[in-house]
């Protein structure tokens, strides 16, 4: 495992002020067993560019819970058509109708954990079982879960390393990238979607209001599970 071959604490050390390009390149030369999990945010879609411009050998995926946004699914297709890439579809072992027959219609209605343990957490969970290092696209100033994540960590829930190029970049940072660079994003962003997740579970936001209130609007839940610490220790969409 890189695990061994990595100190994650110096690695954090001598990578916080380093460029998110720098941070991929040497994610890109230090981990044998390479991904990035995007949501397709405008984070997510900025890495893809770097990744992309750079030609760095880093596999690419994303979860499709079934129930995304008609406006994401042609933003994947647009960034490969763009970028000349694969980003890989992985899906939870249950469609939608198969998932109602067991559990019963609009899980997510009813137990949302539930709903996104199935649909995102336990195919995660096996599809990062193959690699050492997983990026990913999550910033400081996001949440509060998210305040304290480093440039390297140890993944404790998910057993491999994680490493956040764009941690230290501002929601503005982001923007100013993806419009000098041309770079592909959701339309929704413009018609008052600041962050996109399922379909069932992502709301408009109104302005001035906090850019992730529109995730699971009405429940308490803020995050998905993918980016929180389970009761062991340690932390897309
Ligand atoms: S975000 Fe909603 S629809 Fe998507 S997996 Fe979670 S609960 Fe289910």
């Amino acid at each position: 495992m890189a695990d061994d071959r990595v100190d994650v604490t110096v690695a954090a050390q001598e990578l916080e002020t380093a460029s998110a390009v720098e941070i991929l390149r040497w994610a890109s030369q230090r981990v044998p067993k390479l991904t990035f999990a995007t949501g397709f945010g405008a984070e997510g879609c900025v890495i893809i560019d770097l990744i992309a411009r750079e030609r760095l050998p880093i596999d690419l995926f994303t979860l499709d819970t079934g129930v995304l946004f008609p406006e994401t699914y042609e933003l994947w297709k647009r960034l490969e058509d763009k970028y000349g890439i694969e980003i890989r579809a992985v899906r939870p072992a249950q469609t939608i109708p198969e998932q109602a027959l067991v559990h019963g219609p609009a899980l997510w209605d009813r137990a949302s954990d539930r709903c996104c343990e199935l649909r995102k957490v336990v195919p995660l969970r096996h599809e990062l079982s193959k690699f050492d290092a997983w990026i990913t696209a999550i910033r400081r100033d996001q949440t509060a879960q998210r305040a304290n994540a480093r440039v390297v960590e140890r993944d404790v829930k998910f057993g491999l390393l994680k490493i956040n190029p764009l941690v230290t970049w501002s929601h503005d940072a982001v923007w100013a990238h993806v419009y000098a660079n041309d770079v592909p994003y959701n339309v929704l962003h413009d018609r008052g979607f600041p962050s996109i997740g399922c379909q069932p579970c992502t709301a408009a936001v109104a302005p001035g209001e906090d850019p992730r209130s529109g995730r699971w609007k009405g429940k308490a839940k803020q995050e998905c599970g993918l980016h929180v610490a389970d009761a062991r220790g340690s932390d897309a969409a």
